[in-house]
This record gives C-alpha cells, structure tokens and sequence, in this order.
C-alpha cells in the first residue's frame, strides 16, 4: 500500500514487471546476439533401439547471453517467433548443424549408415518463402545427403494446415529429407489425418514417457502407445521416443515397438566433441 500523491510509478506487481522488462531486454537483444555469435547448439544424441546405437542426434539451441548467463530455447524462441528473429536464427542452427552433421559423418564413416541430424523448425520457418531454397544451398554447400537431415515440426504447428503450408514441406520430403512430427499426442490431431502430411516419423512426447515410470506401468498408457506405434507402423513411419530418464522406460518402449529413442538415460545435451565421443565408442564397440 502507498500514501496517495505517492510515487505514481510504484509497482502493483514488481516481479512481474521484472519479468516484463526482461522480456523486453532480451527482445530488444536478440538481434546483436545473433551478430555478436551469443547463440550456441548443443547435441542429444538419438539411439536405435535395435542395438543402443548412436545414429544420430538432435540440435538445441542456447543463448549465452552476456548478463543472465545460459538461456534455455523456451527463453527465447517464442520472442524470436514473434519478433521475426527466428528466421535468420533458425536458418544459422540449421547451417551450423548440417555442417556439424557432415564433420561426424566424416570422422566416423558410416557402417550404421549414415550420421543424422534433426532440427527443429518454427512455424514461422515453415511459412517463409526461402524455406526450400536456403534449406537446398545449406545442404549443397556442406555436402550433406537431405537423406542425412529430418526437420521437426510439431504436431500443433500442422493441425488443419492447408495445402500451402504443406507444399514446402513436400517438396523438402520428394528430396529425401525426413520430416518428423515433434510432440506427438499432444495436439489431439485426428490420426487419419497423419496420411495427408509429409511426415516420416512421429515423435511421441514425453508425457507418454513418463508415464512408463511407474511401476508396472498404467495399463491404459501402455494400450495407447502400442497402439500409436503399430499405426505409425502401418504407415511405414518411425516412431522416436523423448524423454527417456530410467533404463526401465527404455525397456518398456523397446517391447512396444518404438525404433528410436532420446533422453536424458542416454545422454544430456552437450557439446559436439561429447557426441563425436559418443558415437564413436559406439561405432567401435
Ligand atoms: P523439443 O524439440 O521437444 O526438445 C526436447 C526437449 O526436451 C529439449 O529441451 C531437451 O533438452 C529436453 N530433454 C531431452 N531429454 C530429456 C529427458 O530425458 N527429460 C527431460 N525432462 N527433458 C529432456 P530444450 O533444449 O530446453 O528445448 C526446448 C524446446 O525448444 C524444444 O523442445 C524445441 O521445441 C525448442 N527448440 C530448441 N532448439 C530449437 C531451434 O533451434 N529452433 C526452434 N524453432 N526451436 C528450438
Ligand atoms: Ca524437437
Ligand atoms: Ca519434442
Ligand atoms: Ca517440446
């Protein structure tokens, strides 16, 4: 409470005006950190769940930024997403991590085939019109197959989307890049609608995964993803788990049928060379 004639600037909510004014800053950041090389990727790897294999992994980005340290992409990509950002800095995540996918493919050979990269698009991404061009140069000048990259879009970014919104990613599928559909289950989209979209691989979210921590796991849950994946199957599309924490998880999904699996049992996120590592004490036995 304050007397009246007060400081007509006092706050109702001080913490919510910090958490404005940071939001603003970090809005009104954005730009020069792209510049100034503030963002950095880190790699989770994606394991086969055949033989615990490392094939692939997925690029996150992060912010390190100069006054509030290591910033999280939940931090700031829905800023970028609304200030436009995202496309200049979606387009460097991509480039780096392409680049990045063709030096492992080329330290490791490929007995497992190919090393693989994921990415992840925003649907702002998805509605730019230089989406396939600079998707298509990327690759050319890294001298990565498409067949070695899977953009994920989620689930929600693809309800009821129209024919225009698919055309792009279309055309990147007809060249063999793998489109996956992030957060799976999440988004109530109707299932017979999965064979109308370019997708090759669902990625179930990690509500489900969490799910099989319990002990035995719910019988309801257990129905559900079985069901999902013997679907995906039928239509000839992978499925990839998120969010494995326990060896128990991994087991569960390995006997309901999931290819592909990520997490933190696995591996965190972490810096290139970690998974250069990973992948090669893999590759040796
Ligand atoms: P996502 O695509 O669903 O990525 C998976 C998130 O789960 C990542 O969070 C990852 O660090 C986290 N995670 C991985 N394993 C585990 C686990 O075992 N347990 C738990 N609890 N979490 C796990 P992160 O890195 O904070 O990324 C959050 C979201 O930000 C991503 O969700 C993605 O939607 C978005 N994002 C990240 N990088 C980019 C990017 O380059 N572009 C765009 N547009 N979005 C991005
Ligand atoms: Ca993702
Ligand atoms: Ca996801
Ligand atoms: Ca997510």
């Amino acid at each position: 409470a304050k007397s009246a004639g007060g400081n007509r600037y006092e706050l109702a909510d001080p913490e919510a005006d910090a958490r404005a004014i940071t939001r603003h800053g970090l809005t009104t950041a954005l730009p020069a950190a792209l510049d100034r090389g503030e963002f950095f990727i880190e790699y989770q790897p994606l394991v086969h769940l055949g033989d615990d294999s490392v094939r692939g992994a997925e690029a996150l980005v992060r912010w390190l930024h100069p006054q509030h340290g290591v910033l999280g992409p939940d931090r700031f990509i829905p800023l970028a997403e609304h200030t436009g950002l995202i496309v200049p800095l979606g387009r460097w995540v991509l480039e780096q991590s392409v680049r990045q996918a063709r030096d492992w493919q080329e330290r490791h050979g490929d007995q497992a085939g190919p090393f693989r990269i994921n990415v992840n698009l925003s649907p702002c991404q998805l509605t730019h019109p230089g989406l396939v061009a600079d998707t298509v140069d990327i690759l050319e000048r890294a001298g990565l197959e498409p067949a070695s990259l899977c953009l994920e879009v989620t689930e929600s970014a693809l309800i009821g989307a129209d024919d225009d919104l698919l055309k792009p990613l279309r055309r990147l599928a007809e060249m063999g890049v793998d489109i996956a559909l992030d957060d799976f289950g999440t988004g109530y989209s109707n299932l017979a609608n999965l064979r109308r979209l370019p997708v090759s691989i669902l990625k179930l979210d990690r509500s489900f995964t969490q799910s099989m921590q319990q002990f035995p796991a719910d019988p309801v849950d257990l129905k559900i993803v079985e069901g999902i994946v013997s679907l995906a199957h039928s239509l000839d599309l992978k499925v990839t788990v998120e969010g494995v924490e326990t060896g128990a998880q991994a087991e569960q999904l390995k006997l309901l049928g999931c290819d592909t699996a990520q997490g933190w049992y696995y591996a965190r996120p972490g810096p290139p060379d970690r998974l250069h590592e990973l992948a090669l004490v893999d590759a040796t036995g």
